[in-house]
């Protein structure tokens, strides 16, 4: 849904850099970004007082020019990091700010590690030249060591040495953020569509309700736009910039404030604009959903049988460790040996961390604890202490008289092991537009198949105001008009009965899953 459809060439239209500031802590992030936005304000002839939105644009003057430049006014890169985790690129150039008194330090190696995993370029901002034990010539020496050449040792980072304190060399960084660009960047985008981009920031304001600061990357935002951002939805009511200013719209790299939104979305959620507001809504609802989905995916369900891997679960490791016991030497290495036998790929390993010939003591216990290891007894028993010790670690011990009994049962479990995970994958949602009581089937709800389809048998779940209040239903029959269906689809109505559960009201939504067997890699 969000598109790269740009039009022709024809159509793109030059756009500011994106612009966030890293750094080390105390390095002076917040003062550069303060200070780059009050000298900007100057030419406001609004002059009003600035805002912290989340982001702002100023204006440089190149080779006669004006430029405009973005920057996200969250200083660290934890806005950077979030919207990265989310895939989604918001910036296009770093500036690292590294405070010519303090050098470089462990967080500016880690922000320059995250630009340059991101393949955004840098401008170093030499910060704090106003101070007398600032040395910007050792900073470039330093950020040298680390890949960061100075254009003026030959590499290809522009190094501007500045005082965010005394505002000194401002302009000649924002120059350099330009430069940097027409360098090494063609930003380009359609102004002329619908407008998609980024949430910055998002709050809920007591007056206003859910408030978000959005960069819009591609067309043109509206007042009066249908939006949909994270799992917000709603038609912009009114935007601010960053002086506190109304305007009527943004263009592509322009922060705007958006107010008219239904729910406070997620920093680093995409929105767009779509065609009304039910289809906003729609959408929402489905990206919530997904967004769920999503969740329930990282939590896997694992289908071990199996005691054996129970105990092997614990060590999270696809490594069965054992301890071999034997009453004789002969019958330790004939076990070991079949074991090496086992041919269950190269994905698990039995590894015999210890044998041994006798009874099982308290120090295999132990060593089997230690090392989430299985002890095998072969016609051997526990000695003093041992059982007891192993219940309250937790150890295994299993006894076999006979070898091949031994071997085939170490080797179901670890075909166990080897069984296939499942995960979660949503069918789709249907919303619940009318009741009908039926004493002799139960309530059953008229729906709208709203997204993807509903299957006879499928898992089902009901959400309610986006809460789900109740979850691994069955469907006790699912009817398109008259006829018992085995699925519906998108746009169709159907009627459907839930098993077990009788509290369906008008407007839930139900949606519909299965268990979905994860490929092993
Ligand atoms: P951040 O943690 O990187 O956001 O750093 P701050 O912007 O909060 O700055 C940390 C400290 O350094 C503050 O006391 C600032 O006033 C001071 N500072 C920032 N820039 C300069 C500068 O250019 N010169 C001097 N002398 N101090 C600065």
């Amino acid at each position: 849904e969000f598109g790269e459809d740009e039009g022709d060439e024809a159509d793109l239209a030059i756009r500011p850099p994106v612009v966030t500031v890293m750094g080390h802590v105390d390095h002076g992030k917040t003062k550069l970004l303060d200070a780059l936005r009050n000298a900007n304000v100057v030419d406001k002839e609004a002059g009003g007082i600035t805002q912290h939105i989340g982001a702002y644009q100023v204006t440089a003057e190149v080779d006669g020019n004006d430029r405009r430049i973005t920057f996200i006014d969250t200083p660290g890169h934890e806005a950077f990091t979030a919207m990265r985790a989310r895939g989604a690129q918001a910036t296009d150039i770093a500036i690292l700010v590294v405070a010519a008194d303090d050098g470089v330090m462990p967080q500016t190696v880690e922000a320059l590690n995250h630009a340059k995993a991101a393949g955004v370029p840098i401008v170093v901002a030499v910060n704090k030249i106003d101070k007398p034990e600032a040395d910007p010539t050792k900073v470039r020496g330093q950020l040298t060591e680390y890949g960061l050449v100075p254009e003026e040792y030959g590499g290809d980072a522009m190094f501007v040495d500045v005082s965010a304190k005394s505002e000194l060399n401002l302009d000649k960084l924002l120059e350099a953020v330009i430069l940097t660009a027409d360098a090494s960047l063609d930003l380009r985008a359609n102004p002329n569509q619908d407008a998609q981009g980024l949430v910055v920031e998002a709050h809920l304001d007591r007056g206003r309700g859910p408030v978000a600061t959005v960069l819009v990357q591609r067309g043109t935002l509206r007042v009066g736009d249908s939006i949909v951002a994270g799992a917000g939805y709603g038609r912009v009511r009114a935007m601010l910039d960053e002086h506190g200013d109304t305007i009527t719209e943004a263009d592509p790299s322009r922060p705007a404030m958006v107010l008219g939104l239904t729910a406070v979305p997620g920093a680093g959620q995409t929105f767009i604009v779509v065609e009304d507001d039910r289809m906003a809504r729609q959408i929402a609802e489905k990206r919530e959903s997904r967004e769920r989905a999503a969740m329930q995916a990282k939590r896997r369900v694992r289908r071990t049988l199996e005691d054996f891997m129970a105990s092997m679960e614990k060590g999270a490791s696809q490594e069965l460790n054992l301890i071999l016991k034997g009453d004789v030497s002969g019958s330790v290495e004939a076990l070991e040996d079949a074991l090496s036998q086992i041919d269950v790929g190269d994905e698990v390993n039995i590894r015999v961390i210890d044998r041994g010939v006798g009874a099982i003591t308290e120090t295999n216990v132990d060593l089997a604890a230690a090392s989430d290891a299985i002890i095998i007894g072969f016609n051997v028993r526990p000695q003093g202490k041992a059982t007891e010790m192993a219940e309250k670690e937790g150890v295994e011990i299993r006894y076999y008289s006979v070898i091949y009994q031994a071997i085939e049962e170490i080797e179901a479990a670890l075909k166990g092991m080897l069984k296939p995970e499942y995960e979660e994958s949503t069918l789709g949602q249907a919303e619940v537009r009318a009741i009908f009581r039926s004493s002799k089937i139960g309530n059953i709800a008229g729906c709208m198949v709203i997204g993807g389809v509903i299957r006879r048998n499928a898992k089902v779940r009901v959400l309610r105001d986006s809460a789900v209040i109740a979850d691994n239903l069955d469907l006790a029959s699912l009817k398109r008009e008259k006829d018992d269906a085995s699925e519906v689809r998108e746009g169709f109505e159907c009627g459907l009965v839930l098993r077990n559960f009788q509290d369906i009201k008008e407007g839930d939504i139900i949606e519909a899953f299965e268990m979905r067997e994860i490929p092993r890699s």
